[in-house]
């Protein structure tokens, strides 16, 4: 790099951390910024959920070389760590060495990103400007701060999607805030009390959600007054329980069978399809209304969990010259690769420095942030990542191309379309049949327009195809029983 100016890394997640490691190795200078008051800020919202990646696949090699310097030592490297795991044992550690530290700023919060005097129209001198940095300080301080390039690894997990199933806010819901979390909240730990014998909803089929529902199935033992809803667009179960033993990271496969065992056990009612519109507060309660495709139903719930996936904040990036996925905000080449709509994978092909380019030269997104709206980011995807984008920012471009990535399988993969039993959503026969246990016959109803609905499983369609194979929700005329409809 021709300037003495630092390398501004966003955010000491995992992957901020990685890349100032790499920087370093390269003896290069990070300034790495964090808007929490300590490393792994997002991580500590959810450090009481066990991860579904050993620990050989949660640290980056860069940072495993920095911390063995200093006598560290890799925790068994087939345990499996939780977040509070990940943030004691590896993030702090990796923060307090005094060459990682100096270069560290917490409770700075980057709110905007532009060039020296180059706003986004000019183009004149454009790529040899250094970058500018607006930072916010938690005791008020404001501060401009130059770098030569810039790494936005600033996730996306505190900026959680609404429960609205066009993407807006549902109507009432900023107004019954108090009786509605996001994400995974504790809630075998601090949050136990408020759900504790409450009804309790849970919107969205990811792994956030069935996270959250395993711990209230868990708490629904030691207090069986417990309720639980799960409620989601999908009706494709199979999808949604993921690939079972067939997983590559077998916690991850677990998730699902635990879940589906839950939901054969009748410890849950599953509402699909289900499209929340509003939520009204009640005496006792609150009514969560949404569209189904027999019209509107409701369900009486004391709390609503939403765990919808996370969206980037692109604000503070509005004077940079990006190019996006159109619909999942990630980076435009990524996008092909990781939308949901294709694939249900955890897979994706090895990708570095070219496909995470943007217009404006020496300015990267990487980590979580980098996938925009796409659930499936996995830690060894970001570490590559920045392994390859600080090879190409000290020109060493035959390692930035040398990317190498294998990711494990999920098991369950809608364009692996040509194996044995798949159908065109990647659904086995026995799986398909185990989806149509579920029942909806506890869910209370209000109100004369609003209808009990049940779920269409696959057993009752005239194919075995599911409605939600070719898109969330959308049935596409190219939908029927052909095994391509996916691909
Ligand atoms: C519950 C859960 C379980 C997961 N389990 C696994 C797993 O088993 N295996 C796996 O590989 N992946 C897993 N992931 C996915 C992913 O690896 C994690 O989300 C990981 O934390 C992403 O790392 P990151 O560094 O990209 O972002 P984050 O960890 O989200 O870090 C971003 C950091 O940027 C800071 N920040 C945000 N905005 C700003 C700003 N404007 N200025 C300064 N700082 C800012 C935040 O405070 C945060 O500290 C899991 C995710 C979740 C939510």
């Amino acid at each position: 790099m021709s300037s003495n100016l630092p390398v501004a890394v966003i955010g000491a997640g995992p992957v901020g951390l990685a890349a100032a490691a790499h920087l370093m190795e390269r003896e290069e200078t990070p300034l790495i910024f964090e808007a929490g008051p300590e490393v792994g800020a997002n991580i500590r919202s959810w450090q009481h959920v066990r991860m579904f990646s050993p620990w050989e696949f949660t640290v980056d090699q860069a940072s495993v070389r920095l911390l063995e310097k200093h006598g560290w030592e890799m925790p068994p490297k087939q345990d499996l760590p939780t977040g509070y795991d990940l943030i004691e044992n590896y993030l702090i550690p990796l923060a307090e060495l005094p060459e990682v530290k100096k270069h560290l700023r917490l409770n700075a919060k980057v709110v905007a990103i532009s060039r020296r005097d180059i706003d986004k129209m000019l183009d004149a001198k454009r790529e040899n400007a250094p970058f500018i940095l607006h930072v916010a300080y938690t005791d008020g301080r404001e501060e401009l701060v130059e770098a030569r390039a810039v790494i936005d690894a600033s996730g996306t997990w505190h900026q959680p999607n609404p429960a609205g199933s066009g993407g807006l806010f549902a109507m009432g819901e900023q107004r019954n805030a108090e009786h509605i979390a996001y994400g995974i909240p504790d809630i075998l730990g601090a949050a136990r009390s408020r759900y504790l014998n409450q009804r309790v909803m849970v919107l969205g089929s990811g792994h956030s959600a069935i996270n959250a529902l395993l711990e209230l199935v868990e708490l629904q033992a030691d207090y069986p007054d417990t309720q639980l809803f799960w409620a989601m667009r999908s009706t494709n179960l199979t999808q949604v329980f993921g690939g079972g033993e067939d997983d590559a990271l077998p916690a991850r496969g677990k998730l699902g069978l635990r879940i589906k065992a839950a939901v054969e056990n009748g410890a849950l009612s599953i509402v699909a399809p289900f499209r929340v519109r509003e939520i009204q507060a009640l005496p006792d309660g609150m009514e969560v209304i949404g569209e189904t495709p027999d019209g509107l139903m409701s369900v009486q719930v004391d709390e609503l969990i939403v765990s919808t996936g996370a969206r980037p904040d692109l604000n503070m990036l509005r004077e940079l010259r990006l190019e996006l996925d159109p619909s999942l905000e990630s980076t435009r080449a990524l996008g092909p690769m990781i939308d949901p709509n294709i694939h249900s994978c955890g897979t994706v092909r090895p990708h570095g420095e070219a496909e995470l380019r943007h217009p404006e030269k020496d300015f990267y997104i990487v980590g979580m942030k980098s996938y925009g709206r796409a659930p499936t980011f996995l830690l060894a995807t970001g570490y590559e990542q920045v392994r390859s984008v600080v090879a190409a920012l000290v020109g060493d471009w035959e390692s930035a191309r040398d990317v190498q990535l294998n990711l494990p399988e999920t098991g369950v993969c809608s364009t692996d379309s040509g194996g044995e039993g798949a159908a065109c959503c990647g659904t086995s026969n026995t799986a398909t049949s185990q989806a149509s246990v579920v029942s909806l016959a506890s869910i209370p109803v209000r109100g004369e327009r609003l209808q009990l609905v049940s779920i269409p499983t696959a057993a009752s369609r005239d194919c075995g195809c599911d409605d939600t194979c070719c898109g969330d929700g959308v049935r596409s005329a190219s939908c029927g029983c052909e095994t391509s409809c996916c691909s």
